[in-house]
């Protein structure tokens, strides 16, 4: 299992990679592009954790 690779779309990571925080750990994607995907992703994530949490 390669470790280098976008955690977005998978694919290889190179020079241009961006390393992006997520809930504390730091996870590499290959542009900017996966680095929002990932983004709203924890986003949409913690709004369901938090909605779990609260009565509507
Ligand atoms: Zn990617």
């Amino acid at each position: 299992m390669k470790d280098n690779t976008c955690a977005v779309c998978d694919c290889e990571l190179d020079d241009t990679r961006i390393a992006v925080k997520i809930g504390g750990r730091t996870v590499e994607v290959c542009c900017e592009e996966c680095a929002v995907v990932l983004r709203e992703a924890e986003a949409a994530t913690r709004a369901a954790t938090a909605g779990a949490h609260t009565s509507r």
